[in-house]
């Protein structure tokens, strides 16, 4: 059904990079097969499952939607995709996103933009407008995704999905194709709160292949979701409202939205509290300096020799002109911008005043969080400060859409987990809008039961 489905609708909306319908039929008829052969499966055993093509899968190609990975087949799937796989998980296709995951509406993707379900004229917000529209658009119920300043969660407000960033480590990023190192981070999207947490459990957990994988125990969020859906069940939740992110940007039906959200956790028990979070308005400009460092270093490794594209000048050229013009062909404007960035603040001499300040300003907005968490229990806000814009909107400016993630960025600096699940439609313009929730490291739990109570 769900392949007859991306047949109908995918043509338009672009949210699949990839599919192999063989594939996903045999390994659906395996799951049968161990079905009727009195296997224990999991809860999710045949369950489809959309993947980011940020995650490297050995039966798919992994572009991570640049031209430099074109054909690129990996030898190993990704963790977070065998341990869905190992849960009976039915991957049906690679979805679209910005390359390399940079970027906020998929318009960055080198094979064309995703559109919005909602609006054909309208971005899915990004990286991970692939997957937020085939979970909105029923292409798929599971999807997975990475979220690194907000990938996840921003493309679930704006395309009315649900999509959850862990705490970092709490997912393994071994296969991720990295973007930023210390702020990648994979997640799960669904169109539900309790989807959501069941992805969760089953792509959680150490993994001795990623050095920043948690060794933790834990606890089951799909428990938490099912516990949050009881009437009353935030009695004594203190939820924050952070003033710094109530930004003089936010649009007036997404700010409506938002109170109407607090109104409703209020009625489930929670006690609603401001709180004070002053260096979050620097968390932009900390973000776009540790990003590109990140970035410029990690992507140093598609030299045309190891992986993907490779471009030689006529009469064969030399290595230096080989690598160039391989780059030069391989990566769109977003990824040589970022390059180049990346690659000034961490040159010697600009070192300690720009990617040294920007891990200054990090520490700070962790502090922030800290004094925070120590008032209440969740952190609230609007997913992203507007709905989603126009196709183009942005006409290529790229400050326009680094400032859509003002919300989303400060929880990948601190390391903590993000939810964002949707909260109606803003009135004038009818599109949906995202409440996100944050809580400290290790309690993504609780996001998913407050989530739920709100749902
Ligand atoms: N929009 C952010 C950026 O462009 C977020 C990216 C992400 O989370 N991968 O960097």
């Amino acid at each position: 059904a769900h392949l007859d489905r991306i047949a109908a609708v995918d043509g338009e909306l672009n949210a699949f990079l990839a599919t192999d319908a063989e594939a996903s039929l045999a390994a659906a008829r395996g799951i049968d097969a161990r079905r009727s052969a009195g296997d224990a499966l999991g809860e999710l055993a045949g369950v489809p499952l959309a993947v980011k093509d940020v995650l490297v899968t050995t039966d798919m190609p992994s572009t991570a939607g640049s031209r430099i990975l074109e054909g690129y087949r990996s030898p190993y799937d990704a963790t977070a995709v065998a341990k869905a796989r190992a849960a009976g998980l039915v991957c049906l296709g690679k979805t679209n996103m910005d390359e390399f995951a940079m970027g906020s509406s998929t318009e960055n993707s080198a094979y064309g933009p995703t559109r919005n379900q909602w609006a054909a004229d309208r971005v899915p917000g990004g990286s991970g407008g692939g997957s937020a529209v085939a979970v909105g658009a029923f292409e798929a119920p599971l999807a997975l995704g990475s979220d690194t300043g907000g990938s996840i969660r921003q493309p679930a407000a704006l395309t009315g999905t649900v999509g959850a960033k862990p705490t970092y480590g709490g997912v393994s990023r071994y296969g991720a194709i990295a973007l930023a190192s210390s702020l990648d981070q994979i997640g799960p999207c669904a169109r539900t709160v309790l989807d959501t947490a069941l992805l969760h459990d089953v792509v959680a957990g150490h993994d001795r292949h990623d050095s920043t994988s948690l060794d933790f125990d834990w606890p089951s969020m799909a428990a938490a979701a099912r516990d949050g859906a009881d009437p009353g069940s935030l009695r004594g939740l203190r939820v924050g409202v952070v003033k710094q992110l109530m930004l003089d940007g936010v649009q007036p039906g997404v700010k409506a939205r938002f109170e109407e959200s607090l109104a409703l956790l209020t009625a489930q028990g929670a006690e609603i509290v401001e709180i004070d979070a002053p260096h979050f308005e620097y968390a932009v400009a900390a973000y776009y300096l540790i990003l590109p460092a990140e970035a410029s270093s990690n992507l140093a490794k598609y030299d045309s020799v190891r992986f993907g594209l490779r471009v030689a000048p006529e009469g064969g050229g030399t290595v230096e002109s080989v690598m160039s013009e391989t780059r030069a062909a391989g990566f769109g404007v977003e990824a040589k911008r970022r390059i180049i960035l990346g690659t000034y603040a961490l040159s010697a001499g600009y070192y300690d005043a720009y990617y040294g300040s920007a891990q200054k300003v990090r520490t700070l907005i962790q502090r922030d969080f800290a004094a925070a968490f120590a008032q209440v229990d969740v952190i609230a806000s609007p997913t992203t400060p507007t709905t989603a814009w126009r196709l183009g909107a942005h006409g290529g400016d790229p400050l326009q859409d680094y400032l859509n993630d003002a919300t989303t960025i400060p929880a990948n600096l601190a390391g903590i987990p993000g939810l964002s699940l949707p909260i109606g439609t803003a009135s004038e313009d009818g599109l949906p809008v995202g409440l996100q929730l944050m809580a400290p490291a290790f309690e993504d739990a609780r996001l998913y039961r407050a989530g739920a109570a709100v749902e």
